[in-house]
């Protein structure tokens, strides 16, 4: 009977995806055909301010074909983490899937998501097998990132984990109440636990069009990482400063004892110089940091909406 039915929601930000959203639903219908019998599935389709064609596209293919189609038309771009964070405001349904609309997520690997949740499991997490579809550098550095939030975060971040996976409504339930204005979707996830396990799949190729996270954007994207899990690299001044402090008394007492019993011959104005300019770039570190978390206090007392929703579909 169709009342026993669970309902998987998908949660699907689009920014500039025309050409990919028909490909999506084609290839996440066909997995839900298989289990059509047990569950039903809505696509909530978030538009993240496309400058293409991307929302006549959605309502065409709605309106033609995918009826399971909830649209979502932010009032201008947000970023991705919004709009995932949309998806999960306004899905309904018993279990919820972060995808991206390009097609490098495997909708495929849904049938097992849904097979681990139903054996007790409340996150399941796609593990990507190898970054193979990265750049060098990028696989460096993720390595980099990963294993240094680990070290100063209390918040374990799995590492070669994006936002696709499954989680259950209560953990749902949970994420909601998370309402910050910098958001790292990831490290929210993981914030919450629950019960979690996970699954493994190859990272395909982007379909069409081309990435939207350049180095910068990634490196931001780090930045915002670190400063919402950890708090380290505030306190760790304190620390610097005492260290510094030692190493300055030993010196002052080493100058005083030499100019007693060698006199004073005035040299040293390239130990002078070196030891200025190298304290001023530590204290000049320092209140880039503190600047840093600064920025984001701000961010967050002004206390503004995370997206703007213009219609929905
Ligand atoms: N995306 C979005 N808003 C943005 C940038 C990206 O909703 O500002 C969506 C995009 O349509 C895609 C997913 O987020 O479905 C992942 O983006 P992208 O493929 O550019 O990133 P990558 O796969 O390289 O991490
Ligand atoms: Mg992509």
């Amino acid at each position: 009977m169709s009342v026993s039915k669970k309902k998987i929601s998908l949660i699907a930000p689009f920014y500039n995806e025309e050409k990919n959203a028909h490909l999506f639903f084609e290839r996440v219908d066909k997995v839900f055909e298989n289990i059509k019998e047990k569950y039903n599935y809505e696509v909530v389709c978030i538009n993240d301010g496309s400058n293409d064609n991307t929302l006549n596209e959605l309502i065409r293919l709605k309106n033609e074909s995918f009826p399971m189609l909830k649209i979502i038309n932010f009032s201008r771009n947000f970023g991705k983490e919004a709009a995932v964070t949309a998806g999960i405001d306004f899905a309904d349904g018993d279990a919820f899937i972060p995808i991206d609309s390009d097609l490098q997520h495997p909708p495929e690997l849904i049938l097992e998501m849904i097979n681990k949740w139903e054996s007790g499991f409340d996150v399941i997490l796609a593990k990507r097998k190898s970054r193979a579809t990265d750049r060098k550098i990028q696989r460096v550095t993720a390595n980099l990132f990963y294993s240094l939030s680990s070290k100063i975060s209390h918040t374990n971040i799995p590492a070669d984990v994006g936002d696709f996976r499954l989680f259950d409504k209560s953990v749902a339930l949970e994420l909601r109440k998370l309402r910050e204005t910098n958001r790292f979707m990831k490290g929210l996830f993981a914030w919450v636990g629950f019960k979690t396990t996970y699954v493994e799949y190859n990272v395909e190729p982007r379909q069409h069009g081309k990435t939207s996270f350049n180095t910068w954007k990634l490196w931001n994207f780090a930045l915002e990482a670190i400063t919402s899990f950890s708090t380290i690299p505030l306190r760790i001044w304190s620390y610097i400063g005492v260290i510094i402090s030692i190493f300055s008394m030993v010196y002052a007492v080493f100058l005083v004892v030499k100019t007693m019993f060698f006199g004073n011959p005035t040299p040293g104005y390239a130990s002078l110089m070196v030891a200025i300019l190298f304290f001023s770039g530590v204290q000049l570190i320092g209140i880039g940091i503190l600047g840093e978390y600064i920025a984001r206090i701000s961010n967050e007392v002004r206390n503004r909406p995370i997206y703007i929703i213009k219609d929905i579909f």
